[in-house]
């Protein structure tokens, strides 16, 4: 078996960060923590300071720092501590580093997941937004550096299991015909546009099938977490969003699909849990365990496929326009979506408020090539404000 890898997690703290501590955990012989980081939830990194004795950790914010780095000299652990972006992008790049867990939610992920792609990192990507933002950018910087870039969204870490050997994310692949994204619809599949209006917080952080972060449970309620996911698909596999169909699957059980043009639709399936990709991406091309129970089909016995309803996740028709629009498009889209959500998670705007606020912001923007990070900041900066002025409204 090969050498043990060294890793670092962006977003240790979140949800991914949590699952990918624990598949890793099953693994002492293969993989070692170098590097964890984490936004405000000092209990819990110091927690997994003292778990896995990493080699340094950085967060976001100088205050968190400074309490923390007390916390692990009481501690009598020898961790350093590193903060701002500049310290989250430092960790990603380390030498001891050999794979990054990109685990930050939102645009916040970009920098230090473009400084593991430049660093020529093994590059395990949940932060989708990092490539909806500035997917040409990413995906060039990855293959400049000869970075390797593993999904771990679920729909998109089934769609790299159904490709042909030896493929490659960022390669087009030969006899594709169709990339089925399936989506579990979220909790208000089954919603009219007036229980829609007076969905709360609380309703929409509850997902059927999956745990995840506040911001990803709101956009899969939307479905703006399947237009992202479609963006995404498109620069992973390389494919126009003309060959990618969505296909509400309420059971949640098959990922996504892969259909060629002999007739054959692979698809991969398990339970609803994400240390299945985790597992996967990091032991690619082995296999290893996971932790996740095996699936039984008797238990399941049922799997529905339904077209979604545009009219009814408009957000969905929305993540569609801005690609066909093209240039910065996903950029405005992505930054007003996490201004929406945010403000209705602040009960500052309504469940459907989200997708008007974005339809006005896209209607706005100053659409830019994204040729250089820098155009990509400033498109995210401008839709942020704009869409701020919506929501004020
Ligand atoms: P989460 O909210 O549980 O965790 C987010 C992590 O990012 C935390 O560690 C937090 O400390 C950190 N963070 C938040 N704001 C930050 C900032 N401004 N700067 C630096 N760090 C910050 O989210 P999650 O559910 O783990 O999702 C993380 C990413 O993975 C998202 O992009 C999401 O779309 C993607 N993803 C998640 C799932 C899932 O099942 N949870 C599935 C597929 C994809
Ligand atoms: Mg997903």
């Amino acid at each position: 078996m090969a050498s043990s890898k060294g890793i670092c997690i962006l977003g240790s703290t979140g949800t991914i960060g949590v699952n990918t501590l624990d598949v890793i955990s099953r693994h002492p012989d293969r993989f070692h923590v170098v590097a964890l980081t984490g936004h405000n939830n000092s209990e819990l990194l110091l927690q997994q300071c003292r778990e896995n004795e990493p080699e340094v950790v950085a967060v976001t914010d100088a205050d968190v720092a400074e309490k923390i780095e007390r916390q692990i000299r009481a501690a009598g652990l020898d961790i350093k501590v590193l903060c701002g972006v500049k310290g989250l992008e430092q960790v990603a790049a380390l030498p001891q580093v050999d794979y990054v867990m990109a685990a930050i939610v939102g645009a916040a992920g970009l920098l230090p997941t473009l400084a593991a792609a430049r660093a020529g990192k093994r590059v395990l990507l949940a932060n989708k937004e990092a490539l909806v933002m500035s997917g040409a950018l990413f995906m060039s910087e990855v293959r400049d550096h000869g970075a390797e870039l593993l999904p771990i969204d679920s729909e998109h870490n089934a769609i790299f299991q159904c490709m042909p050997d030896n493929y490659h994310t960022g390669q087009g692949a030969v006899g594709v015909e169709k990339i089925l994204l399936t989506a579990s619809g979220g909790p208000f599949r089954e919603y009219g546009p007036e229980q829609l209006a007076s969905v709360t917080p609380e309703q929409a952080i509850a997902h059927p099938n999956w745990v995840m972060g506040r911001k990803i449970s709101v956009d899969s309620a939307t479905m703006m977490n399947k237009g992202l996911e479609l963006i995404e698909a498109c620069w992973l596999f390389d494919v126009s969003h003309e060959k990618i169909q969505v296909v509400i699957h309420p059971q949640s059980i098959i990922h996504s699909m892969v259909s060629y043009n002999d007739g054959s639709v692979l698809a991969q399936m398990g339970n609803p849990d994400m240390r299945t990709p985790i597992a996967h991406a990091l032991a690619w091309p082995e296999r290893i365990q996971s932790g996740v129970e095996p699936l039984d089909l008797f238990e399941v016995a049922k799997l529905d496929f339904v077209e979604p309803d545009f009219a009814q996740f408009p957000c969905l028709a929305l993540a569609y326009e801005s690609i066909k629009l093209g240039g910065t498009a996903t950029t405005a889209l992505n930054a007003a979506n996490e201004e929406a959500v945010s403000a209705f998670l602040d009960r500052k705007l309504h469940f459907t408020g989200i997708a008007e606020v974005i339809v006005r912001t896209l209607e706005n923007v100053s659409l830019k090539d994204p040729d250089a990070l820098q155009v990509v900041l400033d498109a995210d900066m401008e839709a942020r404000q704009i869409c701020r002025e919506f929501i004020k409204k």
